[in-house]
């Protein structure tokens, strides 16, 4: 068996690898949970200072893993550059705060002293995408061994050097052999790995699909999971909203990484007093932007990460366009033997329209009208997603009580993109899945909450 990565801007093959067979998977987690027996023990002085190497370690290697993630799966260099750089940001993050985040919780009780003491659990796996090949692991990463906790990754499959490359960075920081390991495996192995007693607990990042066939299997073997799937986050743009701020944000955040964003705003929410003018503003930004290859500076939108996911775009734009939904930018593939789709829109989006309902995994931007505030707030709820949310209004007081208590969602923001911080909790409601990643929440998923009493 074997794993082989393509470029998608050329269709062409990067590179073959050899995945590991049952008995080399079981090997390399016994190694890690050797690894663990002492890494549990190690303070956080220590795994403060290996954090912050580690955070060097990115920093030196910025244009290469940006180059690295521009091959493998197409996302624009200089994206793939702040990608890195948020990696590191995010191991400093957890070298400063760990040990305040883990600090025992003195609680009072008949005891002489009680307390909750945070304690590490073991290995965790983790199962994670390639649109943000280095980001959707870091966030696990840093807090996993800030935590003491040790990891397996199991990578989406056409990002292979990737995983082997953060693997070795974690090496090149100076933590000790096999606290965190990638494992080159296909998903159809994944279960035999839950299964494996070493394995505590999992944490999944990509498509409903996925994330119901790994909690399954870990509910099976009662094992804590958190899973971080898909969304179609709703921007509600009300009548008095600064426009100009609402259009720029709305493309922006529909067009980062190529529209391949779990918190891209996909359904733009407008009331209609202000729907004309809103979608001239969104198609003048939509067309301003520059498709192209991912290794050039310039580009703003590069290819789809597979041609197999471009296709099945498309096919969400053609059916959407079947149903009622006029398309007023792109829509058409390019030619050639890649995975290009270029920056799309369509408008008169209801709720007989798939992309009213489905996630769009890409560059495609759905206009939906809404009589009123009230009309808007339901349609954005109407969604079996629940990830992230956005309101523009210049009423901020409006719009924090439509973000704090209104928005069925993981995360609301008000005139601005929903952005992971690694200060701030990030995950979902509905199912768009359930537990944190990031900020202290993140770092508590995986660890014992450990009551201590002493008479
Ligand atoms: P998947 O969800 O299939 O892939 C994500 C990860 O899960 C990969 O490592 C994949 O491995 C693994 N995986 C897939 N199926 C299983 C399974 N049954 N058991 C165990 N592991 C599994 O994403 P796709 O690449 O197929 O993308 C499809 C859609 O998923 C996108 O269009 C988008 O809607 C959504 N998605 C959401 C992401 C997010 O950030 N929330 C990220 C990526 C995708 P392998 O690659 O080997 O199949």
């Amino acid at each position: 068996m074997s794993i082989i990565s393509i470029n998608p801007a050329n269709g062409q093959q990067i590179k073959e690898y050899a995945t590991l067979n049952d008995e080399q998977v079981a090997a390399k987690i016994e190694q890690g949970h050797q690894a663990w027996l002492s890494w549990r023990k190690t303070g956080h002085d220590l795994r403060r200072a290996l954090l912050y190497e580690l955070a060097g370690v990115l920093r030196e290697r910025k244009q290469q893993l940006a180059e690295l993630m521009a091959n493998e799966m197409g996302k624009p260099v200089i994206q793939g550059a702040a990608e890195v750089e948020k990696c590191a940001v995010c191991c400093e993050y957890y070298a400063q705060f760990a040990e305040t985040h883990l600090a025992d919780k003195l609680l009072s009780s008949g005891a002489s002293k009680s307390y909750a003491s945070y304690q590490p659990l073991g290995i965790v796996l983790a199962v994670m995408p390639w649109n943000f090949p280095l980001w959707q692991v870091f966030r696990f990463l840093a807090p996993a061994l800030a935590a003491g906790n040790c990891g397996v990754l199991k990578h989406a499959s056409n990002v292979p050097g990737c995983a082997l490359a953060i693997e070795e960075m974690v090496v090149a920081a100076g933590f000790p052999a096999n606290v965190f390991q990638t494992l080159l495996i296909s998903s159809s192995m994944v279960e035999k790995v839950i299964e494996n007693p070493r394995i505590i607990a999992v944490t999944l990042t990509g498509s409903t699909a996925a994330g119901i066939s790994v909690a399954r299997k870990a509910g099976e073997m009662l094992k804590k999971t958190v899973l971080e799937l898909g969304g179609s986050d709703a921007y509600v743009v009300l009548a008095d909203a600064d426009l100009e701020l609402a259009a720029q944000t709305c493309v922006n955040s529909r067009l980062i990484n190529s529209g391949q964003s779990c918190i891209a705003s996909k359904r733009f929410i407008v009331e209609e007093p202000v729907l004309e003018k809103f979608t001239q503003l969104v198609l003048e930004k939509m067309k301003a932007k520059r498709l192209g290859d991912p290794l050039d500076p310039a580009t703003e939108i590069g290819p789809q990460a597979r041609a197999d996911l471009r296709d099945e775009l498309h096919d969400q734009v053609r059916r959407s366009v079947e149903k009622g939904a006029v398309c007023i930018l792109g829509g058409e593939i390019p030619p050639g033997n890649n995975a290009f789709y270029p920056a799309t829109i369509l408008t008169n989006v209801n709720s007989d329209v798939p992309s009213y309902h489905e996630e769009l995994f890409g560059p495609v931007a759905s206009i939906i009208a809404a009589k009123d505030e009230e009309d808007a707030i339901r349609i954005a709820n109407d969604s079996v997603f629940g990830l992230g949310s956005a309101v523009f209004t210049q009423d901020l007081a409006k719009g924090e009580r439509i973000a704090a208590t209104e928005l069925q969602a993981g995360s609301s923001y008000v005139n601005e993109r929903v952005q992971s911080d690694p200060r701030l909790p990030f995950g979902g409601v509905k199912t768009s899945g359930y537990g944190r990643e990031l900020g202290e929440f993140g770092i508590r998923e995986f660890v014992n909450i450990k009551t201590v009493y002493i008479r």
